[in-house]
């Protein structure tokens, strides 16, 4: 036997007993402490935004408030783009199937930088160039793919200069603030997260074509995130077990997480408050602190329902 095979031979008799040791500890605990939900994610059927109870609030359309499982938007532009066929996906009972709808492919590299940091004053400074430090697929969208079979999304990704500062422990408001078009928040990526409508007032994550992050860009150049995908939470950090890890900052300052709760059980929309967030202590710049926060859900409306704090 040469050194390597030794070392191989060894190193498996380790994981095994690795293994072995956390078999019997899972089986020990599992009779000592209560079960823990551990529903798995079903993303075959999930609400249209804009139908049933999943309401799209339009302020300037009569909507004065906020609402349960709901985007209270501030408004709508006058000439929005986007796409609109979301028939292949669709289910017959009229919710939609993320694990059928096409993904823009690829793997384009870019160099983005991101920076936040807390200073002496207690201001959270975000700082960036805009670009994501994962690959992206190929924008605009190339013709001939399926994707551009369901929207012929015609932008580039550009850099976007990034530099905003929120209160490092942000304030709730005395009431919720509607929510508008352009960035929502931002990613730990880099990238900014948009809300869960396109200007066509329709649920983006459902009709827009994405890439395997969850993400597209716009008629700004900006690449930025509708959907809390799989891909895009594992890359930021790799949930084990409890609580989903912090995403991001929406405007407000406030975080936030990915779509798990306090006991690790999987959160939908009807779980949170009409902001889309609730209160408890979380993992809040290296401390747990008792805090209001986001959850960025599989369901519509995914990040951000109204402020909850006052945004920048
Ligand atoms: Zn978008
Ligand atoms: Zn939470």
């Amino acid at each position: 036997m040469n050194n390597k095979l030794i070392l191989s031979v060894t190193s498996t008799t380790f994981y095994l007993i690795i293994l072995w040791i956390t078999f019997v500890s899972c089986k020990k605990s599992s009779t000592e402490t209560p079960a823990v939900s551990t529903a798995k994610a079903d993303l075959t059927k999930l609400p249209f935004g804009g139908t049933g109870s999943t309401k799209i609030i339009i302020r300037n359309q009569g909507g004065s408030a906020p609402d349960f499982t709901s985007l209270w938007l501030c408004g709508l532009p006058a000439n929005g783009a986007g796409a609109n066929n979301a028939r292949d996906w669709t289910n017959a009972d009229g919710t939609w199937d993320y694990t059928k709808k096409p993904q823009v492919g690829g793997n384009v590299i870019w160099n983005g930088q991101f920076n936040s940091i807390v200073d002496a004053n207690g201001n959270r400074i975000l700082t960036g160039n805009g670009l994501p430090n994962h690959p992206t697929g190929i924008f605009p969208i190339t013709p001939g793919t399926i994707a551009y079979n369901y929207d012929r999304n015609p932008n580039i990704i550009t850099a976007q200069p990034l530099n905003v500062t929120y209160p490092s422990l942000p304030k709730e408001a005395a009431s919720p603030t509607c929510v508008g078009f352009g960035p929502a928040g931002y990613s730990l990526t880099g990238s900014a997260i948009y809300h869960g409508a396109s200007t066509l007032g329709n649920d983006a994550a459902a009709h827009e074509m994405l890439d395997k992050y969850g993400g597209h860009t716009d008629g700004t150049q900006r690449y930025h995130y509708h959907f809390p995908s799989k891909d895009l939470q594992d890359h930021i950090h790799v949930r084990t077990s409890g609580h989903s890890a912090l995403m991001g900052y929406m405007l407000d300052g406030f975080g936030i997480y990915g779509p798990y709760g306090e006991n690790g059980e999987l959160l939908s929309s009807k779980d949170l408050d009409v902001c889309h967030g609730h209160k408890h202590p979380v993992m809040w710049d290296g401390q747990m602190i008792n805090l209001y926060h986001y959850h960025w859900t599989y369901d519509f409306p995914y990040n951000i329902s109204a402020y909850k704090g006052t945004p920048r």
